[in-house]
């Protein structure tokens, strides 16, 4: 737990628990290699998982610098709104949340942590319904596609200043587990919400298969950008404490890029591999090694396990959908 930043161990922000038991010992930032080591607990009272301690507030966006912006953007962008399965991803989330509630011209759809808005310009595209976006990363938004058609804000939902009521559909995809208080940012989307509209929660499966092949080594745990990790139980917790009816849809999600980048991730860190675009090193084989492996085991290992864990509820993602009721 040493970490160069200043850290914080907030209560549970769902039962208000102040005692945690450690799940995970060890976790550290895989992807971007940046300074300091997290422990996982779990809470006594209502089982969620969280980074702790964690970064203070103004100290997160330590860890986001040149992952999430600079250098890095325009991969990042490339992947959300132009590539393949950037796009088939967003095609599949707005086919669940259809068959919920079937968008039309009448709908106002809100996008928390939009990113640069792929998933918005679909949804207009698609539905006709009107689209907003909201990210703390100004930059993002700053790139943000279909910026003509789609009114775009940056903040936080407790802070954006939208009036109750505004919205038929608020979407967090992928998005909610880094919010530091997620039950805070869920009350905020009921408020803005009218009255039987819906609220998507997409994020990481705490309680699929591979998190617990992979442990510290799972894509998806993205530590320490990833404050909070949600099974299926406590998601459905998280939407009740914040005001929600019941879960009215939850599966896990085919997304398969999983279980191979949680693979290369153990092999580099088994290997001792320095990180990502370092040269000259031996890293260069091992990345050319990497690419001619990556199709193979895709199409062996990963649609496959994919298709089966989805099948079995165990998939490393999960979205749900939950109401809030009429007054
Ligand atoms: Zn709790």
């Amino acid at each position: 737990m040493n970490a160069p930043v200043a850290l914080v161990e907030p209560p549970c922000p769902i039962c208000g628990g102040t005692t945690w038991t450690t799940v995970l010992r060890g976790a550290r930032d895989w992807i971007w290699r940046k300074p300091g080591t997290f422990q996982v607990q779990r809470c006594a009272g209502c089982d969620l998982v969280a980074t702790r301690p964690r970064p203070a507030d103004d100290a997160l966006g330590f860890y986001y610098d040149n992952a999430y912006s600079g250098e890095a953007e325009a991969g990042m962008r490339h992947f959300q709104t132009e590539s393949g399965l950037g796009r088939l991803i967003n095609r599949y989330r707005l086919a669940v949340l259809q068959r919920v509630r079937r968008l039309g011209g009448d709908d106002h759809v809100l996008d928390v942590g939009c990113s640069y808005g792929g998933f918005l310009r679909l949804v207009r595209r698609q539905t006709g319904a009107r689209t907003s976006g909201l990210d703390l990363d100004a930059g993002s938004i700053a790139q943000a596609v279909d910026a003509a058609e789609t009114e775009y804000r940056v903040g936080l939902l407790t802070e954006a200043g939208y009036a109750p009521g505004t919205f038929t559909v608020i979407t967090f995809l992928e998005s909610l587990e880094h919010h530091t208080d997620p039950v805070a940012a869920l009350r905020a989307a009921r408020e803005a919400l009218a009255p039987g509209g819906h609220c998507l929660v997409e994020v990481p499966n705490f309680g699929g298969l591979w998190r617990r092949v992979f442990r510290t080594a799972w894509l998806p745990l993205l530590i320490p950008q990833h404050l909070y990790h949600f099974t299926p139980k406590t998601l459905a917790a998280a939407f009740r404490a914040a005001g929600f009816g019941p879960v009215q849809r939850h599966q896990t999600m085919f997304f398969p890029l999983e279980g191979v980048a949680s693979l290369w991730i153990w092999l580099a860190r088994v290997l001792r591999m320095p990180p990502v675009g370092s040269k000259p090193t031996w890293r260069t084989p091992f990345d050319v090694l990497l690419f001619l492996a990556t199709l193979p085991l895709y199409l062996v290992f990963e649609i496959p396990s994919q298709a089966l864990l989805r099948l079995l509820g165990l998939a490393g993602h999960q979205l749900a959908i939950a109401r809030r009721d009429p007054d």
